[in-house]
């Protein structure tokens, strides 16, 4: 019998869930809108249906043991508690618990791009690599790092969170309160502020700064945590393309000089659309301390396994 991770992954404007088998295959998914509501029960409502629907088909192609979820950021890890920025009907909200009791099998969440950076390693653009950076650059700008073959989580289960890397130092202001946030530069919604248009229509000279932010980003990042691989995700970064990311590759190239550092290459996720369900699946296989690796590849730290 198959067993299978009952893949989650929580989004602002969609809910997706999905079968991934130990192989780190999507077998099959579905998905719905995410309500736009205050009530954090109808959003829980919308989500809980499409998770027992796609349980009705993971009990019949195997045996589901665990459920992995992606979910927009901030969080606690330990507590099992969301409070996503883009689903504001969700402050502090026990979605661990709820999904315990839900599907009947043990419930692990981590932030979705820290799913997608697992993702990519197990079986995208950073496949059998022990350092690198993932990165999704679309409504807003996450990450995640995977450094020494192991996914970092911090102290709260945050780490990676490269938006709020500063490369405009008297740049726009940010969500966050800061300023020159790559994320109040380089974000979807940022660009839709500068341009006045949805970033699909953006002029080249704004594909080409935008890729500039987020190689200048990923420069700091390279010289800090002597990584030589970043992977970008998401929309407005796959959807700008070579301009965007031969941009960045230039601005690492004269950023990040050390020894160490100075090869550092950017890529697009390799992944595509079923990279958040995979990373979502592969968030439960780790949960339940099975690797999710080819060798050199990512694995649960013994601290990581236990605090979630
Ligand atoms: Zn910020």
């Amino acid at each position: 019998v198959t067993p299978i991770s009952l893949a989650v992954d929580i989004g602002g404007t969609k809910l997706a869930v999905g079968i991934v088998d130990r192989s780190g295959r999507l077998i099959r998914s579905q998905h719905r809108s995410t309500p736009r509501t205050a009530d954090p029960e109808r959003t829980w409502d919308e989500l809980s249906d499409l998770v027992e629907d796609e349980l009705g088909h993971a009990r019949r192609l195997g045996t589901p043991v665990v459920c992995g979820v992606g979910c927009g950021g901030p969080m606690s890890l330990r507590l099992g508690l969301v409070s996503p920025l883009n689903i504001p009907a969700w402050r502090t909200f026990p979605l661990r618990q709820r999904l315990n009791d839900l599907t009947g099998v043990p419930a692990f969440i981590d932030n979705d791009a820290k799913a997608l950076a697992v993702a990519e390693g197990w079986q995208g653009a950073a496949r059998g690599r022990r350092d690198y950076l993932a990165m999704v650059v679309s409504t807003g700008v996450g990450g995640g790092i995977v450094l020494d073959g192991r996914l970092l989580d911090g102290r709260l289960g945050n780490a990676g969170h490269i938006g709020h890397v500063v490369v405009e130092p008297d740049g726009r202001p940010c969500v966050c309160g800061g300023r020159g946030c790559l994320e109040a530069e380089a974000s979807g919604t940022a660009i839709a502020a500068i341009t006045g248009a949805e970033p699909a229509r953006a002029p080249t000279e704004i594909v080409v700064r935008t890729g500039v932010m987020v190689g200048r980003a990923i420069a700091s990042v390279a010289n800090l945590l002597d990584l030589p691989l970043a992977v970008v995700a998401g929309s407005v970064a796959l959807g700008f393309g070579t301009p965007f990311f031969e941009a960045a590759q230039q601005e690492i190239r004269a950023r990040a000089g050390l020894a160490f550092s100075a090869g550092t290459v950017v890529v697009p996720a390799g992944l595509g659309a079923e990279g958040p369900l995979v990373g979502a699946g592969a968030v439960g296989w780790l949960g339940i301390g099975q690797k999710v690796w080819g060798p050199g590849g990512v694995s649960a730290g013994d601290a990581t396994a236990e605090v979630r």
